[in-house]
C-alpha cells in the first residue's frame, strides 16, 4: 500500500510562502483598484493611498518615520543603493567601506563592484561563531572611510551581529552605517535608532510577504545617491511606477510579522533546538556551524563530515523535505560557502553542511519526520562516500 509522501519545507531562509492575510490585501490592487498612483484622480488616489498606508505599516514596524521608507524591487536592490549610493554620493569625502567577509552577496558584489572604480574595501574577519568585533571595525576605520555595512543577522549560519555596538563605532566617527535586516524582520525586534542605522533592507518574501519587493530605510539627512532616474516617484530617489500590490502585501506581511514574533519566535526557537540536539545525539562526526545563542529562531546548520551537501539535498529531496547546503555549488563551482570559510571551517566540514529554516507553518511533526530520516541518510551517504571514516 502507497503511503501518503511527507513534505517539510525547511528553507524560510530562502524564501516564504506569502501569507492568505498579504495575498488577500494584494488582490484588490490588480484589478480593480489597479490606478497608477501618480495619476490625478479618484482611482489613482485608492493606489496611492494603499501605498502610503504601507510605508506607514514598514516605518512603525522598524521604528522609522514614513518619510524614511523608500519600496525597491527587494533587498537585493535596497542593498545595492545603500552601498552605491553613499559611494557616489560621498566620492568627493571619501573612498573607503568597510564591511564583513560573510554579508550576503549582494553587499558583497556592489563592494567588488566598487573596488573595479577604485574604491577601497575592508572584509572583516570574523570569529569561528560568525560573530564580527566591534572592535575591529573600529580599527578599520580610517579618514578616508565612508560607509560602515554589516548585516542585522547571517542567512547562512543564522548569527547575529552586535549591530548597536557597531553602528555606534560609525557614529562616533561620522560614517554612515548600513544593515542588511532582511533575515532580522520578524526573528527579533529592529528598530534603526537603538541599531544606530542610517540605512537598513528589507525584503518582503523572507517574512511571508510577496517576492519582488522591498525597502530601503534611509535616515533624514542623509546623502544618497538616486539608484533609478525616471519619474518623481519615492519623494524623486527611486523612479518607476509602485508595484502597488506587492507594496501593499508588504506592508500587510510586516505588521503581522512583528505583532506575532514574541510568540512565532518562541516556538519556531523551541523546534530549532530541537532539531540540532536531535541531529548533534543522532549523527556522530557532526558540528553546529554559527552562534550557539547570538542566533536567528529559525536557523539550523549543521557540518557532517565525510559527506557532500548537494547529495544530503538530493536525498532530502526525495524523501519531501526542502532544505538548502552551506555550500555555493548550486554555481557548479566546488568552492566553499564564504560565510563557512570565513569562520574557519575546514573545507570537509564546510563541504557537508546543510541549512535547514524554519517558519510559523512549520509544526513539530516536521520536525519529527526530518530527524526519523536525516541520520539515515548521512549513514548511507558515508556508507557510499570514498572519503568515509576509515576509508581516506
Ligand atoms: C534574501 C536576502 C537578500 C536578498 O533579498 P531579495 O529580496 O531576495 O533580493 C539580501 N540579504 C539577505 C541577508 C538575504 O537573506
Amino acid at each position: 500500500m502507497e503511503r501518503r509522501r511527507r513534505s517539510a519545507y525547511m528553507d524560510h531562509a530562502a524564501t516564504t510562502p506569502t501569507r492568505p492575510e498579504a495575498v488577500e490585501a494584494m488582490l484588490p490592487y490588480f484589478s480593480e483598484r489597479f490606478g497608477n498612483p501618480s495619476s490625478l484622480y479618484a482611482l489613482a488616489r485608492e493606489a496611492k493611498e494603499a501605498v502610503e498606508e504601507a510605508r506607514g505599516q514598514v516605518a512603525a514596524a522598524i521604528g522609522a518615520r514614513p518619510e524614511e521608507v523608500y519600496f525597491t524591487s527587494g533587498g537585493t536592490e535596497a542593498d545595492n543603493w545603500a552601498v552605491k549610493g553613499v559611494a557616489a554620493a560621498l566620492r568627493g569625502k571619501g573612498d573607503h567601506i568597510i564591511t564583513s567577509a560573510i554579508e550576503h552577496h549582494a553587499v558583497l558584489h556592489p563592494c567588488r563592484a566598487l573596488e573595479r572604480k577604485g574604491y577601497r574595501v575592508t572584509y572583516l574577519p570574523v570569529d569561528e561563531f560568525g560573530r564580527v568585533d566591534p572592535g575591529t571595525v573600529e580599527d578599520a576605520v580610517t579618514d578616508r572611510t565612508i560607509l560602515i555595512s554589516v548585516m542585522a543577522a547571517n542567512n547562512e549560519i543564522g548569527t547575529i551581529q552586535p549591530v548597536a555596538a557597531i553602528g555606534k563605532v560609525a557614529h562616533d566617527h561620522g560614517i554612515l552605517f548600513h544593515t542588511d535586516a532582511v533575515q532580522a524582520i520578524g526573528a527579533f525586534p529592529v528598530d534603526v535608532d537603538g541599531m544606530g542605522a542610517d540605512l537598513l533592507a528589507l525584503s518582503a518574501h523572507k517574512f511571508g510577504g510577496p517576492k519582488g519587493t522591498g525597502a530601503l530605510y534611509v535616515r533624514k539627512g542623509t546623502r544618497l545617491e538616486t539608484f533609478m532616474d525616471g519619474g518623481a516617484q519615492e519623494r524623486g530617489r527611486r523612479a518607476g511606477t509602485e508595484n502597488v500590490p506587492g507594496i501593499v502585501g508588504l506592508g500587510r506581511a510586516i505588521e503581522l510579522a512583528v505583532a506575532e514574533m514574541p510568540r512565532n519566535s518562541a516556538r519556531i526557537a523551541a523546534m530549532r533546538d530541537r532539531l540540532i540536539r536531535g541531529i548533534l545525539d543522532a549523527v556522530p562526526d557532526t558540528r553546529l556551524n554559527g552562534h550557539p545563542t547570538e542566533r536567528l529562531p529559525n536557523n539550523v546548520n549543521v557540518a557532517f563530515r565525510y559527506v557532500e551537501g548537494e547529495s544530503i539535498l538530493l536525498m532530502l529531496d526525495a524523501l519531501g523535505v526542502s532544505a538548502s547546503t552551506g555550500s555555493a555549488c548550486t554555481s557548479a563551482s566546488l568552492e566553499p560557502s564564504h560565510v563557512l570559510t570565513a569562520c574557519g571551517l575546514p573545507p570537509e566540514h564546510a563541504h557537508g553542511s546543510l541549512r535547514l529554516t524554519l517558519g510559523s507553518g512549520n509544526t513539530e511533526d516536521d520536525v519529527d519526520y526530518v530527524l526519523s530520516v536525516l541520520p539515515g541518510v548521512i549513514e548511507r551517504l558515508r556508507q557510499m562516500s570514498p572519503l568515509g571514516p576509515g576509508r581516506a
